[in-house]
């Protein structure tokens, strides 16, 4: 098990106090949940709306006339609206919704790229009391005809490209009753005549708010369920991890096709009034440090693949740009190796701040924050209020620095409320603690605890090696990897050996002019040893991939996680599953 030493000290970077000023004092501190709601707007009835909390409290505050959501599209356009346009025009969206037939309870899913429609309409669906879905923009035909399928989706919202790919399955969806296109005429024109003030539904804090698939990693997506009042636990994550002050230009990289985007910047982040900027296009080094400097960010949230391309790209282009308003970094959605920490410290001067959730669990659970020292490569501590533990396969608690399942104890907010029209699968993820009977939800991750009480990712449960009778974490087998300067990325798995049960194999992408070299030179093996000593001297013996195999890319999901599955699959000439959410490669 690699105990990473290295720990930061949280300088005093901070320029304006954080939100959570001693992590250990707020643990000692909470008590229950509805002791925070005060930071919530109830209905008189004591009922509540999601995107009411978002945007229209504010509403009758300063922040009316602020800027809500600075847009910029991939040509370069850019847009700004004020918490007042996105409360009119979601408004304006709820009333054309309700005019063709969308009710309480219906599912309409949005199947947009990241452009503004795509935030009007979400809140616009769950002003009508109506479960808000998204629909990541590269979906094919096939992934789109299962979701809205298996949703039974009543509307969805797309633009003059993407329809058409709803239009090839579209015969075989008998509940979906409008494919709506945002390009189209009658869309402009109907929202253009409809009224600008509507009568946002009530709901009760449990009814459905939104749902929306998993991100396909290990299997089948789940279709997740959230309740209006998971905002929340997002309003007070955004609040303590990210930090967000009304003083900030915040950025979350994340797409709302997957729930990042959906919980931090949409609903938790909004519902914090902070200015938040969304950028269209796709990833690329150099257009992103310019929308860090052009936008003025202070808060950045981002992903573990795109940190690791933007080593890649090298510390000298950061020289090129002011980014001296960053001022608190976040990563979520995969571990994010301990050299991707160090090397934000070296080149922003910031470390980036690790924090785990699912999309099942609605909020983050898992955090450093930044009154607290990082120790890079570990998740962090649970989010006031929440326990988390790890288990052995039998349901027991296992003592300090012991990998086992990481289990969080039930409930807290965001929990979500249902797996779409799969209740058994929904009780699959909830045991018993074999002592106490108590009842714990189980996340399918592999983990350990220190004394400090820092959570440590080690796999997820699909993915943990066993080879020569020990457990390896895929994570830190390539965290070692990443951790030499010829290696981008790496994914591991176990592949089985008659003698060893399972031996490590690493898959390998290097930096280009290291792969240039071994082309020419032939050099492979070398390196190849090279690679395997150097692992050697970080982890315990065994631990090393006894096979190395250089690759151009590894297979990912369309948000960037490793699909070890496929690279599984393939090594081993078995089917590959679905591969919906899996970006071309
Ligand atoms: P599926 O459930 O369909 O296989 P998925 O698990 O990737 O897909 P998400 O809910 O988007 O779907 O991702 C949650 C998972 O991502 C976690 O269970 C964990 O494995 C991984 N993850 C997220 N954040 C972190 C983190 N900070 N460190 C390690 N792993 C993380
Ligand atoms: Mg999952």
């Amino acid at each position: 098990m690699a105990s990473n030493l290295t720990i930061l000290k949280q300088k005093k970077y901070f320029k304006l106090p954080p939100n959570l000023p001693s992590y250990e004092k707020a643990v000692k501190s909470f008590k229950k949940w509805s002791d925070f709601e005060g930071q919530l707007s109830f209905f008189k009835d004591h009922k509540i709306n999601a995107a009411y909390n978002a945007i229209d409290k504010h509403i009758q505050t300063f922040r009316k006339n602020k800027v809500a959501l600075y847009f910029e599209s991939e040509s370069g356009e850019k847009k700004e609206f004020s918490y007042y346009d996105l409360f009119l025009l979601s408004n304006k969206a709820c009333n054309v919704f309700k005019d063709l037939g969308l009710e309480k309870n219906d599912r309409a899913f949005i199947f947009l790229p990241r452009i503004p429609q795509l935030f009007y309409c979400f809140l616009g669906i769950q002003k009508v009391g109506a479960v808000a879905g998204t629909l990541f923009s590269a979906f094919g035909p096939q992934a789109l005809e299962d979701r809205l399928g298996d949703s039974q989706a009543k509307i969805i919202i797309t633009n003059n490209e993407l329809k058409e790919r709803v239009e090839k399955i579209r015969h075989k969806l008998p509940n979906l009753k409008h494919v709506i296109s945002v390009d189209n005429h009658d869309f402009i024109k109907r929202m253009e005549k409809a009224k600008d003030s509507t009568h946002v539904a009530h709901m009760e804090p449990d009814d459905y708010a939104f749902m929306l698939y998993t991100s396909g990693t290990t299997g089948k997506p789940k279709g997740v369920v959230h309740s209006h009042k998971a905002i929340l636990m997002q309003h007070l994550t955004a609040k303590w991890v990210l930090d967000l002050h009304d003083q900030d230009t915040y950025w979350c990289t994340a797409d709302p096709g997957w729930v990042t985007g959906i919980a931090y910047e949409i609903l938790g982040s909004w519902s914090n009034g902070v200015t938040s900027v969304v950028y269209e296009g796709r990833f690329d080094a150099k257009k992103w440090y310019e929308i860090l400097e052009k936008y003025a960010v202070s808060v950045w949230y981002t992903a573990p693949t795109a940190i690791r391309m933007l080593m890649a790209a090298g510390d000298d282009l950061v020289k090129n740009y002011n980014l001296s308003n960053l001022r608190h970094l976040c990563s979520v959605g995969e571990p994010l190796n301990p050299a991707c920490v160090l090397w934000s410290q070296k080149v922003f001067g910031l470390p980036f701040h690790d924090n785990w959730w699912q999309t099942e669990t609605g909020g983050i659970l898992i955090a450093n924050y930044p009154s607290m020292n990082i120790k890079p490569g570990s998740m962090g501590k649970p989010i006031p209020g929440i326990k988390a533990a790890i288990f052995d396969d039998n349901g027991e608690k296992v003592p300090f620095k012991k990998e086992g399942n990481l289990a969080i104890k039930p409930n807290w907010p965001s929990l979500m409320k249902t797996i779409w029209r799969k209740p058994k699968k929904y009780r699959s993820y909830f045991f018993f603690e074999r002592n106490t009977n108590q009842k714990w939800y189980l996340s399918g991750d592999r983990a350990w605890q220190d004394k400090d009480g820092y959570f440590w990712f080690v796999g997820r449960a699909d993915d943990v090696i066993k080879t020569s009778g020990e457990r390896v974490g895929p994570f830190e087998v390539e965290s070692a990897l990443v951790a030499h300067p010829s290696v981008i990325e790496a994914g591991v798995i176990g592949k089985p050996d008659p003698m060893r049960g399972e031996i490590i194999k690493a898959f390998v992408v290097l930096e280009k002019s290291h792969e240039e070299k071994i082309k020419k030179s032939g050099e492979e093996k070398k390196l190849i040893e090279e690679l395997q000593a150097f692992v050697k001297k970080r982890l315990a013996g065994h631990a090393y991939p006894r096979e190395i195999e250089f690759i151009d890319k590894l297979p990912k999901t369309r948000s960037g996680k490793i699909m070890r599955r496929i690279l599984k699959a393939k090594e081993l000439g078995l089917p590959i599953g679905d591969t919906s959410t899996l970006e071309e490669y």
